[in-house]
């Protein structure tokens, strides 16, 4: 039988970020190396994380692999996407809920285009803390990797990450994955700043159980399994749930985390939850799993909202009473009217009051009592 999960350390969710080519997998690869050369983790070359299946969702092809490993303090899932149009669906629409981010930036080529939209990509989704590595140092000019180094602070700066204090390392993913002891040790260093720059988050462990449905997949033998990381609360093996979106009740009868079964997920966590007698088609990504009676669905909501401009990746042209967009709650996406009231239109940069009637059911908590709850209205496919 399998090992079982032993929760010794608080588990966070980071991820890579950057330009193609930047050598983002490479880093994954080689930071699971040097873990797995002191014993916490399994190293897990390259290929299979460039070479992760594909998840269907929502008419959408998701490339995303996970990763995770163990530093001295903590437990770490890791995210790499091959594209950049992955990162921005991902990070969009929920499917990558970093605590923080590992910002790849090659020493020879310094920042790129995707470099920066990930960063402003990251303001957006509420990624707050961002640690540098200049990766390909082995390769770089010192006195360009300086420059390149003032640069990517200036970038941070400039979307309010504050760039003075950020750790920025000069990393080798290649040499250490070669085993080349210098640039093992800038590995090591890396790990440390994420260690101890990204704080870990408040975790909402004693409100009631809730999980937004990421994937959804048959076990054969065993029945349906829902995965996705645990939004709230805490949940056991036996415990009754209810499956909003599908309208169902039902009993978890099998919970577990990167392959390891456990007893209690909590909050943070990445989980398979299975399902006791649930068909595989009642369930969908973006339903909810919640204790019962906890969340209220409604359609109906009003809200503050800001505007980005142009400039910060958002609209050119105002939005008006009218206008449908795309709201993206947790993992579901639905289409909503908005109402303006009495301003009638809303121009990019403009703070505005709106009410929107989504087109089904969504379960809500009012208020900012629910930090990991966003809606992400784009009016044209970001790329
Ligand atoms: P990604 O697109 O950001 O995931 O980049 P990859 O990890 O696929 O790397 C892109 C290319 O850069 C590959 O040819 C790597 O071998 C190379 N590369 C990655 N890291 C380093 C490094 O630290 N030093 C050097 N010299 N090359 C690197
Ligand atoms: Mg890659």
């Amino acid at each position: 039988s399998k090992t079982a999960y032993v929760r010794t350390k608080p588990h966070l969710n980071i991820g890579t970020m950057g330009h193609v080519d930047h050598g983002k997998t490479t880093l994954t690869a080689a930071i699971t190396k040097v873990l797995a050369e002191r014993g916490s983790g399994s190293f897990v070359p390259f290929d299979r994380i460039d070479r992760a299946p594909e998840e269907a969702a929502r008419g959408i092809t998701i490339n995303i692999a996970h990763v995770e490993y163990e530093t001295d303090t903590r437990h770490y899932a890791h995210v790499d996407m091959p594209g950049h149009a992955d990162y921005v669906k991902n990070m969009v629409t929920g499917a990558a809920q970093l605590d923080g981010a590992i910002l790849v930036v090659s020493a020879l080529d310094g920042i790129m285009p995707q470099t920066a939209e990930h960063v402003l990509l990251a303001r957006q989704v509420g990624v707050d803390h961002i640690v540098v590595a200049i990766n390909k140092a082995d390769a770089g000019d010192e006195e360009l990797t300086d420059l390149v180094e003032l640069e990517v602070r200036d970038l941070l700066s400039a979307h309010g990450y504050g760039g003075e204090s950020a750790p920025v390392v000069r990393v080798s993913g290649l040499k250490a994955l070669e085993g080349d002891p210098r640039w093992t040790a800038s590995i090591d260093a890396l790990l440390d700043a994420v260690d101890t720059y990204v704080p870990m988050p408040e975790r909402y462990v004693d409100a009631p159980f809730l999980l937004p449905v990421e994937n959804v997949l048959t076990i054969t033998g065993r029945g349906t399994v829902v995965t996705g990381a645990v939004e709230r609360g805490t949940v056991r093996v036996g415990d009754r749930v209810q499956v909003l979106g599908a309208g169902l009740e039902t009993v978890v009868t099998g919970l577990e985390t990167f392959g390891k079964p456990m007893e209690e997920a909590q909050a943070g966590d990445n989980v398979a939850l299975l399902l006791r007698g649930v068909p595989r088609d009642a369930v969908r990504r973006g339903h909810v799993v919640a204790a019962p009676g906890s969340v209220v669905p409604s359609r109906r909501f009003t809200a503050r909202v800001y505007v980005l401009s142009a400039r910060e990746g958002g609209r050119t042209t105002p939005v008006a009473t009218g206008y449908r967009p795309q709201f993206y709650i947790r993992t579901a996406d639905v289409v909503g009217d908005v109402d303006l009231g009495e301003a009638a239109v809303a121009r990019p940069g403009d703070t505005v009051m709106m009410t929107v009637e989504l087109g089904r059911d969504v379960p809500w908590r009012p208020g900012s009592d629910s930090p990991s709850v966003r809606a992400a209205a784009r009016s044209a496919p970001a790329r």
